[in-house]
């Protein structure tokens, strides 16, 4: 048997990993539709994004999406809109990227934490069910990985205790929990579209929901051009104002390109859930190491396999730390992956 390539021996892959995948696809296409928004002189209009509302809205099979200029923004505007303020509570998972949380202080709220459930990641419903109080108004559900949470359990849990549920789909857009589409479960959904998710549009964000008022909430909220169209009588009186203090519009060259990546996403997205599953296909059965995904026939998938995790069993193999065998891995291989 040859040295191991921890020890001096030769590496198991010898292609550069940059030159095997890059994210996201971009084409003519994509270029196109770039330079026509520049061309057409209305980088800060709404038409484009329109059109990127509708299909995003047929995609997920909702009445509304809106867009905006990150998933950040996109985010607090479903908190605005689920009616969280001061002193109230949102429950939100421990581990995830800030903004699944932080947007809620900027409304007053505050953030309470609960624990992760290791085979999903996401939410632990009983853990939500320990942290409710009498000030609790919403969970944030985040499909962390694109791995898709257990709204099943999740959702019984808020109905008994009348709460709303925002869904953070940043991770896990295209994915399905039973078949069913995540970000289309809870009361409104909302998600990032920057250059570094599964589906990407550049700097923007969507939140999507089935709940007019929720939407003109969210539209009041951060679109000060769009407030004239709003029927809800408690928001008309600020036609023309944005309610939130800020300005949440998409850029149009990201509605552009983002029209076109999501035309291609769901055959990007099987490619890679074939290559995905094949690869934890192949590993199954070694110790050591098992992939996080859906159990097989389940009707979930993991969506783009944003940020794909396994997770890893020291006793499996004789106390070797994950360190140590992360190092063995890195070595396999001739040019470190760039972050
Ligand atoms: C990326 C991300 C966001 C924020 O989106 P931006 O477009 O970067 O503002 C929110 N939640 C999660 C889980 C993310 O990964």
């Amino acid at each position: 048997m040859e040295e191991l390539a921890i020890l001096g021996g030769p590496k198991a892959v010898q292609t550069d990993p940059d030159d095997i995948f890059t994210w996201p696809i971009i084409t003519q296409e994509d270029e196109q539709a770039a330079l026509h928004v520049l061309r057409s002189g209305n980088m800060s209009g709404t038409d484009v994004t329109k059109e990127f509302e509708k299909e995003f809205a047929d995609w997920f099979g909702v009445q509304h999406a809106l867009g905006h200029c990150n998933g950040t923004a996109a985010l607090q505007a479903a908190m605005f809109a689920v009616g969280l303020g001061i002193g109230d509570e949102m429950i939100c998972q421990s581990m995830t990227y800030w903004a699944s949380a932080l947007p809620a202080m900027n409304l007053g709220a505050t953030v309470v934490f609960a624990e992760m459930d290791p085979e999903t990641m996401g939410l632990d419903p009983a853990d939500v069910a320990r942290k409710i109080t009498d000030r609790t108004k919403a969970i944030m559900v985040v499909h962390y990985c694109g791995h898709p949470t257990d709204m099943d359990a999740l959702m019984a849990v808020a109905k008994k205790h009348n709460l709303k549920v925002i869904e953070d789909v940043s991770h896990a857009q295209g994915g399905l929990y039973k078949g069913q589409l995540t970000g289309t479960f809870g009361d409104v959904a909302a998600m990032s579209l920057m250059a570094q998710k599964s589906l990407v549009a550049g700097e923007g964000g969507m939140l999507i929901t089935n709940n007019k008022y929720m939407y003109e909430r969210a539209a009041a909220y951060g679109h000060y051009s769009r407030t004239r169209d709003l029927t809800s009588p408690d928001l008309t009186p600020f036609s023309g104002l944005p309610l939130g203090g800020v300005k949440n519009r998409m850029h149009q060259i990201s509605a552009a390109v983002g029209r076109v990546q999501l035309k291609y996403y769901p055959e990007r997205m099987a490619e890679i859930q074939k290559a995905m599953n094949c690869f934890w296909d192949l590993l199954e059965g070694a110790p050591g190491i098992r992939g996080l995904r859906p159990p097989k026939d389940s009707g979930s998938t993991n969506a783009g396999w944003y940020a794909c995790r396994g997770r890893y069993f020291t006793e499996e193999l004789g106390g070797l730390s994950v360190q140590k065998f992360a190092k063995a891995i890195q070595a396999w291989v001739v040019k470190k992956i760039k972050r």
